[in-house]
């Protein structure tokens, strides 16, 4: 037996590779291998047989931002003519939409507005809890609590605490892309340093929030980055654990959306590869798999990667395919062209998968009946 398949065999029955084993294997493991070890590691978390999904929408309630990601399509400066805030009339209309459409989770990000106060992050998480009870609030990545708390003079746990008191359900995994300060100077200056970002989320678990962790790779960065920031992700998720019970949810990850200016505009980054194709999102999603193998769920990434490639993945790992989004406004205006799906398209695509679709809400308890001995 090789080197490189004794490490895998031994994260597959219960072990844990180091992160110099993880750069290793990131680059010479062969696709089959980590594949194997990837759903052996998913069959340990949950039912071998089901997988998971939930009815939402993505709300973007600004686009006015003042962090300037290299990378992002959708933020407008202040003053810019096409800048938005919701407002209760158009979110009303989105919220009963989906309410209407057997929705469970509202996931809500938007920019950095310099302007918005945090009264008003409050008032529209309980105004959303009185009028759509039905609706989990899912609800400011790490970028915007580090935002709200810089604005407000607050800590992080300030921030959260009354984001809580107010309706705040979970903190959603966004902002983080690579959780390495040495790419993130480079694509994104202004925005949250990873020992922030991580913050942000312990506070969140210690209140008993749900959260996740995303990963968005394909900015130039070598492996030695990728895992460094599996690492953080990884550590993190154990001390959460071993002080207050609580983790990381769910882990997804995509390659960058870069038909964007950031592919276009930026010098020192030419002849570097971006983003990432089809097989190297299935090997990376893989690979992540088996080197977080403390995470429970792992989601596939249908909004950039499309149904068909998500099926794939539901065999590199994932046991989730996420919300049906029935609207997306930031990955899209990236260059993706999967922006919403219906309920049935996921439920076939599971079932093509040869796997049980089965709904749940955001703290992965299933929302209906399966076959007999599914485990959660
Ligand atoms: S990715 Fe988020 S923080 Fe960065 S510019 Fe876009 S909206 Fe602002």
């Amino acid at each position: 037996m090789s080197e490189l398949q004794a490490i895998l065999d031994r994260v597959a029955d219960g072990g844990r590779m180091t992160p110099e084993e993880g750069l290793r294997l990131y680059v010479e493991a062969p696709n089959d291998a980590l594949r194997d070890a990837a759903v052996a590691v998913r069959n340990r978390h949950v039912d071998p047989g089901t997988v998971t999904f939930l009815i939402d929408r993505n709300v973007n309630y600004t686009n006015v931002c003042t962090t300037d990601c290299k990378f992002c399509e959708f933020y407008r400066p202040p003053g810019h003519a096409e800048t938005y805030v919701l407002d209760r009339d158009v979110l009303r209309v989105k919220l009963s939409e989906l309410a209407a459409a057997g929705g469970t989770r509202v996931l809500l990000q938007g920019g950095h507005h310099p302007d918005l106060r945090i009264e008003w992050y409050e008032e529209l998480l309980s105004w959303m809890r009185d009028e759509f009870p039905q609706l989990q609030r899912d609800a400011f990545s790490p970028p915007e609590i580090e935002h709200i708390a810089h604005v407000e003079g607050l800590t992080f746990a300030e921030v959260l605490e009354r984001l809580k008191a107010a309706g705040l359900d979970g903190v959603p995994g966004g902002g983080g892309e690579i959780l390495d300060d040495e790419i993130r100077q480079i694509v994104s200056p202004k925005k949250t340093k990873t020992a922030a970002w991580l913050q942000v989320m312990a506070e969140a678990q210690r209140l008993g929030l749900y959260t996740s962790a995303s990963m968005v790779f394909g900015f130039g960065e070598e492996p030695r980055h990728r895992i460094s920031s599996l690492t953080a992700l990884r550590d993190a998720h154990d001390r959460s654990i071993a002080t207050h019970g609580l983790g990381f949810l769910a882990f997804i990850s995509w390659p960058l959306q870069h038909e964007s200016r950031y592919g276009h505009v930026f010098g020192e980054l030419k002849g570097l590869q971006l983003g990432g194709t089809e097989e190297e999102y299935l090997r990376h999603t893989s690979f992540c798999r088996v080197f977080l193998d403390n995470i429970p769920h792992f989601q596939a990434s249908w909004p950039t990667m499309g149904l068909d490639v998500a099926e794939r993945a539901l065999r590199c790992g994932c046991d989730d395919m996420g919300g049906t989004m029935m609207e997306e406004n930031v990955v899209s205006q990236a260059g993706s062209v999967h922006c919403s799906v219906s309920e049935q398209q996921v439920r076939k695509t599971i079932e093509r998968a040869g796997l049980e679709a089965r709904k749940r809400d955001s703290w992965y308890r299933l929302l209906e009946p399966g076959a007999a001995g599914a485990k959660r």
